[in-house]
């Protein structure tokens, strides 16, 4: 992959100043253990690779690239020290540059609170070389660009806008994005609420481009979150709302004590999602495409600009409808939407993890751990002990309570089945879930790696466990809601408030979270295990049908939404937040968006016009006819 350009353009330097190579990480051809990270991209500049390998470092990322000449480059790597916002010693992100086999003198991830270059002095090349992100530690450690430049004097910048026309220019992006195409409702985020959407319309005759910014569909609830989808589906006045919810989810039913969050891959079906949509003749699928700009005229959105994770390329796609299904609101947020957002009292984000036993060989055989030949290899011999690190860096919890220490109960159960797979390992109250999302995470890692920390270390309990698995996604539950024409609050649920245009039932409670009290002491404002609402006062009976006219904007005239983004208050949204909920009401705007494309209406109109024709398609199949 060559990645050089002559800058003489762009900085009108001399002959000898203008080399520069620009290599993007999430551009190696071959990532080995690292993976491509996108959450961040709009606050940081660009998708990034993370060296997500739970105390064990993760195999090299390795990509060949062509220098214009050869010689002595200063090298700079975009980078961070991922603890230094809490001041937190030891660096844990630890990697090295390696330069055809070669180690660079310089470590990096060693730096910094926020992502900037750091020098990684000179270094002398030929014209072919191999480069290799090295991870020294598994703990996090993480690389977005690499840049060589043969002027010694040249400090690239770290203003994100310059940066990213920098890198665009240099290598050999055009400012305009290309065409993408034209259709009838393009639908951004590719979550249960956007899967469906997608699905729903286009089996009613839409044109449909859904774009997601992860290369599997489900959000939330797909392998890399590992939520398990709740809510009832297919209920009476509309049995068949909740059709494609339950199509492409997986045909599974809970026993009694099981627990769904953060078990293994298959449980989750990325590949029933993606195969559902692909069957699909009527809907294009953008994935790990990333919406990025929107253009309007007037009150409506008319395209919008996506971004390839990988290449970076940039596609205009236009459209006369559009759905909000990216669960923080971004599109409607830069369309002008009305919305609702107060970085105060939120529910957090989790970063889902488990445990494996390496005595259990089914465990350890199903493990999806980077290093998992060398695991499987131990226990060949017999030699089970799974060591992990102090963790100076992390939560300190040595004198703490925290869910599933040795005589802490949390919600009646304790040990390991307390500590691994609980939705409640839970940050972010006070941080904004949008634009801190990477903040959030790792401090999600910190609360994670110093419990298992304190659990090994200082209890010294579970010698032959290990963590198998944890979410780098963060799975998030509450930001932006876009308001609609009906603002839905927990109160409607209570009193049971009827609409003539119920059209997705709801049944999970006022579900709200706030920090559990008992493990807040010492970490007031970093809080990090959740408590929920319940009782009497968070019930509504067994299910309420809520309007539709929650699932539109109510001033940019062609924009739906569907998902924790859509029209409630901050109570609201605890009963609608659930997956399979959300699903459905993807289902109810992909064929509200269909009454729209056959009419040329507006989503207003159709409540105010085409109810009755609403009314009937919810009452039809969601399935396609055999
Ligand atoms: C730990 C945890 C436990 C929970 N427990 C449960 C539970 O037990 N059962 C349950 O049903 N619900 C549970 N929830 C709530 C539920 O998971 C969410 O409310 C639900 O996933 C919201 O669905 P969604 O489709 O709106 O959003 P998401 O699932 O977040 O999907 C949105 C998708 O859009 C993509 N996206 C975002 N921005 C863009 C963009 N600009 N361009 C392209 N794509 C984009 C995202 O990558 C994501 O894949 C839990 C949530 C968490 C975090």
């Amino acid at each position: 992959m060559l990645l050089a350009a002559n800058m003489t353009k762009v900085f009108g330097s001399s002959a000898n100043s203008n080399e520069f190579v620009f290599v993007e990480a999430e551009q190696f051809e071959n990532f080995g253990g690292w993976n491509i990270d996108q959450q961040s991209m709009e606050r940081m500049g660009s998708p990034y690779l993370l060296a997500h390998g739970l105390g064990i470092p993760v195999e090299d990322a390795t990509t060949k690239i062509t220098f214009p000449s050869e010689g002595t480059y200063r090298v700079w790597v975009r980078t961070k020290d991922w603890v230094a916002p809490w001041n937190a010693p030891g660096a844990p992100g630890k990697f090295q540059l390696k330069v055809n086999g070669k180690p660079i003198k310089e470590v990096f991830g060693t730096k910094g609170a926020d992502w900037h270059w750091h020098d990684g002095k000179t270094v002398k090349v030929g014209k072919n070389v191999t480069l290799a992100l090295h991870d020294l530690t598994g703990f996090e450690g993480r690389c977005e660009a690499i840049l060589f430049c043969k002027d010694h004097n040249f400090v690239p910048t770290d203003d994100i806008q310059a940066l990213t026309k920098f890198r665009r220019k240099i290598n050999g992006l055009p400012d305009n994005p290309e065409f993408g195409g034209t259709f009838d409702f393009i639908v951004v985020g590719g979550g249960l609420a956007g899967t469906c959407a997608a699905i729903s319309a286009a089996r009613n005759g839409a044109k449909v481009a859904l774009v997601q910014d992860r290369p599997v569909l489900g959000g939330n609830g797909s392998s890399e979150v590992r939520v398990w989808p709740e809510g009832h589906t297919n209920k009476e006045p509309y049995p068949h709302v909740g059709d494609i919810v339950s199509e492409i989810l997986p045909p599974i039913s809970k026993g009694p004590g099981q627990v769904f969050n953060g078990v293994s891959a298959e449980y989750y079906d990325d590949n029933l999602k993606y195969q559902k949509v692909m069957q699909e003749p009527n809907i294009t699928l953008f994935i790990e495409n990333r919406a990025i700009e929107v253009k309007k005229a007037g009150d409506k959105i008319t395209s919008i600009v996506i971004q390839h994770l990988r290449s970076a390329k940039h596609l205009e796609l236009k459209a006369s409808y559009f759905a909000d299904c990216t669960g923080d609101a971004t599109l409607g947020f830069k369309a002008g939407a009305d919305y609702e957002y107060k970085v105060e009292n939120l529910m957090g984000s989790s970063n889902l993890f488990n445990v494996l036993d390496a005595t259990n060989k089914e465990e350890v055989l199903k493990c999806e751990c980077k290093d998992k030949s060398a695991l499987a290899l131990k226990c060949e011999v017999g030699n089970f002990a799974q060591p992990f690190p102090r963790c100076p860096w992390a939560l300190d919890l040595s004198d703490k309570p925290f869910p599933g220490r040795k005589g802490v109960k949390t919600f009646g159960s304790e040990g390991l089945q307390s500590f691994a797979n609980m939705w409640y390992w839970e940050s972010g109250f006070n941080k904004d879930q949008v634009n801190d999302i990477e903040l959030i995470r790792d401090h999600n890692f910190r609360a994670m790696y110093g419990a298992w920390d304190a659990i090994k270390n200082v209890d010294k309990m579970y010698p032959n466990h290990r963590l198998g698995w944890s979410a780098y996604i963060a799975g998030k539950r509450e930001s932006r809601r876009l308001m609609g024409d009906v603002v839905l609050d927990a109160e409607d649920f209570k009193t049971q408030k009827k609409f003539s245009d119920g059209s997705f039932p709801c049944s999970w409670h006022v579900d709200l979270h706030t920090p559990k009290t008992e493990f807040k002491a010492g970490f007031e404002g970093n809080e990090f295990v959740s408590d929920y609402t319940r009782g009497k006062e968070y019930q509504y009976g067994n299910l309420y049908w809520a309007p539709y006219r929650t699932l539109y904007s109510r001033n940019i005239s062609n924009l739906f939404m569907a998902g924790r983004n859509i029209s409630v208050t901050k109570t609201g949204l605890g009963p609608v937040r659930v997956m399979r909920t959300c699903g459905m009401m993807g289902e109810v705007v992909g064929k509200a968006a269909s009454i729209c494309v056959k009419n040329a209406a507006s989503p207003r109109q159709v409540y105010e016009q085409y109810l009755p024709e609403l009314i009937k398609l919810l009452s039809a199949p969601g399935k396609n006819k055999a």
